[in-house]
């Protein structure tokens, strides 16, 4: 196996860490003390990100997009990472949900988002619907050449933002005794009648990253609205969401390698009882496990995103590199901060920070119970068909 990176991988590499470093850090703490992105700043972030190529790097360029494959993809996203998810989901990776858009959502959606003149929520969850999205009560019943949508989405994050949402509906409800619902998915644009966004809650996780409460009250559509086919949007979503998975991944390898350098040089820095704390095994053993878990981290994800540029990838790759490395750096943040004592807790440094924001990263894009869940199903499943 070959594991170097190509000459235009180090080059994307290196810009991607630049403009992290030159265009997003230096507002971190302004966005985190305020618990809010001045729309100036976003405006800034997206022109320079889109003039650095690197937003909507996930959309083939005969879109417009950056074409990137999902290797070099997941190398930009960890390079992105590092910096507070406030400000880097700015530089956006539309959905790849849209490119199931068809006839004029192309011109209407696709285009204009991968372009960054218009943008995207995506809206699945329920109050009473998060894992298990298939009992989802959202429901669209058909009137004609229109749809009437009724129910309360929540959690939605930057619909604040959003010109548009990517609605997941119940459109009818299987036969059988599970009754699970058959879904479909919709592009509803703000303003339509009928569809309200409201503020939602304050989160632990990267503030300044706003979730709402999206209402639809009687919300009429056209069928053209439809994306993708009728009842084909859990499909259309399982098609996806490994990408969103390995997303997460490598977000976490940015934020946890930054975590592991600030620890790393306190514990060169750092003087107690006449030494640099380094010196003291129950510091230089929490590094060297810290970095062992980060690489097995990273090699994971690479290898699933290398999968999927092969085009070999499965839910299992997926789940195991989203399982381990939010997990992975839920472990490094929280070591380094053990680190440096009490200051590391301190709001002078960015290590709290980073702690609290990974930790939404076990629960969004599938919780790492429903991640063990598809990797043990998996292994499960084929010996379950032979018994009797
Ligand atoms: C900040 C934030 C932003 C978000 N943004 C979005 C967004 O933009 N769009 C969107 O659609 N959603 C979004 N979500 C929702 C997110 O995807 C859900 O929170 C997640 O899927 C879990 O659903 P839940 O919170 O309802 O938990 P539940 O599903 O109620 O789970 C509760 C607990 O039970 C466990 N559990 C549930 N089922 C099983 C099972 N079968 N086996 C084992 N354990 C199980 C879970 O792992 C968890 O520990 C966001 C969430 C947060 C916190």
């Amino acid at each position: 196996m070959d594991f170097a990176l190509t000459a235009e991988q180090k080059l994307i590499v290196e810009a991607t860490r630049r403009f992290t470093e030159q265009e997003l850090m230096p507002y971190e703490e302004k966005v985190e003390r305020s618990g809010q992105v001045p729309s100036g700043l976003v405006e800034q972030i997206r022109s320079r990100s889109i003039a650095a190529g690197i937003y909507a790097a996930n959309m083939p360029t005969e879109l417009g997009g950056g074409g990137l494959d999902p290797l070099t993809l997941a190398l930009v996203e960890r390079e992105l990472g590092a910096a507070s998810y406030a400000l880097q989901y700015i530089v956006a990776r539309p959905s790849n949900i849209l490119r199931a858009c068809q006839g004029d959502q192309i011109e209407r959606y696709l285009l204009p988002t991968v372009r960054g003149d218009r943008v995207e929520c995506l809206a699945m969850s329920e109050p009473d619907a998060g894992s298990d999205l298939r009992g989802m009560k959202c429901s669209a019943v058909r009137d004609g050449d229109s749809y009437i949508i009724n129910g309360t989405k929540h959690f939605i994050s930057h619909a604040d933002l959003s010109d548009y949402v990517i609605l997941f509906a119940a459109t009818g409800e299987e036969s059988g005794s599970r009754r699970r619902k058959k879904i479909t998915a919709f592009l509803i644009d703000n303003g339509t009648p009928g569809y309200e966004v409201q503020p939602g809650y304050q989160a632990v996780s990267n503030r300044g990253y706003h979730n709402f409460v999206l209402n639809f009250d009687d919300c009429r559509v056209s069928s053209s609205a439809v994306l993708g086919e009728e009842h084909q949007g859990f499909a259309i979503a399982n098609q996806w969401l490994g990408s969103t998975r390995l997303q997460v991944a490598a977000v976490c390898l940015g934020r946890a390698r930054r975590a592991l350098h600030l620890a790393t040089e306190w514990a060169v820095d750092r003087t107690q009882f006449g030494r640099p704390i380094g010196k003291f095994q129950g510091v230089s053993f929490k590094l060297a496990d810290m970095q062992t878990r980060y690489e097995a981290a990273e090699l994971l994800t690479l290898r699933a995103a290398w999968k999927d540029g092969q085009g070999t990838m499965t839910d299992t790759d997926a789940a195991m590199a989203k399982l381990y490395a939010s997990e992975m750096c839920q472990f490094v943040t929280d070591e380094a901060i053990q680190i440096f004592g009490g200051m590391g807790l301190m709001d002078e440094l960015p290590l709290e920070r980073l702690w609290r924001d990974t930790r939404v990263d076990r629960i969004w894009d599938g919780t790492s119970e429903i991640q063990r869940h598809i990797i043990s199903r998996n292994l499960l499943r084929p010996l379950e068909k032979d018994r009797p």
